[in-house]
């Protein structure tokens, strides 16, 4: 039997950042197993391709530390290697007065998790910058952004392989079993199998159902679905346009973001669904208007359209309190070497390269 020292499952930006990440140290040694034809084909490519700047978790979750580290690094990332991103800004958007009191929260928050630029502005100093968005007031983010998130993936992707990692596509892994000083994986590829001493679970809206199988006490996911509508022609805002987030942590509110071609689009709602599926049905446009209206009344609607979905991995069921990320070596459990990604939802693609090194601390570790 075929024995490799570090399997990673998954090929999604979270995958992609673990494999550059480690590809120095364990180069020939480390395969990445994906089940579509090519890297990124789930989650990562159906977000909203922004760089937060980690206003909204609690302090010290690892949802806002890793997503203020992951900030800094992937500006410093794009920088350096041409990975095209825009430091638009965002606008938190105040509609009457309890969202007010709500924007002050978020300030307080903000600045307990480390974001020092964060500044409260007048519906005047709004107006200026946005004039089409009506608000009492607003937060405004100037670091947050926007990333073309395949090109980052392309860049992780190139820089394991140069590194010797092997990425292994078009293979599922159907089931893991614990043995002595590692695991045997069984793939769907004529069920090929193969041992390896360390297993990476970046296996996005699976990697619970694998944990599971594989026999580690883990939550239940939940699939909570987004739909985006595509605004067509000139885009009457410049920023990031944000409502205040519906309390409780149930995403962000259906917000206005610009790709760097400039084009906008309108998302993500959140509908809790019992198995991933990316239709969009028209008939939710009325929703969305209602909803953008709000801060944007001269939405000129003719120019929705149904676009696309995107699945969150939620550890946070309908109705439940916040949950984190679990980033952790399952050894507690019995499976040493098992380091598992789970709940890996938004701000997963920020935090990506700051995932990245959460994990490359846990293998020092063991
Ligand atoms: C609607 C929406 C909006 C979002 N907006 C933002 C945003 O603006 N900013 C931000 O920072 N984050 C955002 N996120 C979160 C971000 O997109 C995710 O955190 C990130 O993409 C997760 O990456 P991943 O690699 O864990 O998952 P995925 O991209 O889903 O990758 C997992 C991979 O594992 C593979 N896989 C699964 N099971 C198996 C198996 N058994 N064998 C082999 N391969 C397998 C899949 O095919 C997939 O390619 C958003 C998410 C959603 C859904």
């Amino acid at each position: 039997m075929e024995k490799v020292k570090v399997t990673i499952i998954g090929a999604g930006v979270i995958g992609l950042a673990v494999a550059a990440r480690l590809a120095p140290e364990f180069g020939p040694e480390l395969l990445v197993i994906e089940r579509h034809e090519s890297f990124g084909r789930e989650t990562s490519s159906r977000n909203s391709e922004v760089i937060h700047a980690g206003i909204y978790y609690p302090p010290n979750s690892l949802k806002a530390k890793l997503c203020v580290q992951g900030q800094r690094q992937l500006y410093e990332l794009c920088h350096k290697h041409d990975i095209p991103c825009q430091r638009l800004g965002k606008l938190i958007v105040a509609i009457d007065e309890a969202e007010e009191k709500q924007l002050e929260l978020n300030l307080g928050t903000g600045r307990e998790n480390g974001v020092n630029d964060l500044e409260l502005i007048t519906a005047g100093r709004c107006r200026q910058l946005e004039p089409a968005v009506k608000a009492r007031a607003a937060l405004f983010s100037p670091s947050t952004g926007t990333i073309d998130s395949h090109s980052l993936m392309r860049f992780y992707h190139q820089q394991a392989k140069s590194l010797g990692a092997t990425f292994a596509f078009n293979t599922e892994i159907k089931s893991i079993e614990s043995t002595t000083g590692g695991y045997i994986l069984e793939t769907t590829s004529d069920s090929f199998s193969f041992s390896t001493k360390i297993i990476i679970n970046c296996a996005g809206l699976e990697a619970t159902v694998l944990s599971r199988k594989t026999g580690i006490p883990t939550p239940l996911v939940h699939y909570a679905k987004g739909c985006y509508f595509s605004y067509t022609g000139k885009s009457p805002v410049k920023h990031l346009v944000y409502p205040v987030p519906p309390a409780g942590g149930h995403g962000l509110g259906i917000h206005a973001t610009l790709d760097l071609g400039g084009r906008l689009r309108f998302g993500p709602d959140l509908e809790y669904i019992e198995k991933p599926d990316y239709h969009v049905d028209s008939s939710r446009k009325n929703l969305f208007c209602q909803a953008i209206k709000r801060y944007l009344p001269d939405l000129d609607e003719k120019r929705l359209e149904p676009e696309m979905a995107g699945i969150r991995p939620r550890l946070q069921g309908p109705g439940n309190e916040f949950m984190d990320f679990i980033i952790r070596d399952e050894k507690k459990a019995g499976f040493p070497g098992f380091i598992n990604l789970l709940g890996i939802e938004s701000p997963g693609l920020t935090a990506a390269p700051a995932i990245a090194d959460k994990v490359a601390g846990l293998l020092e570790d063991s």
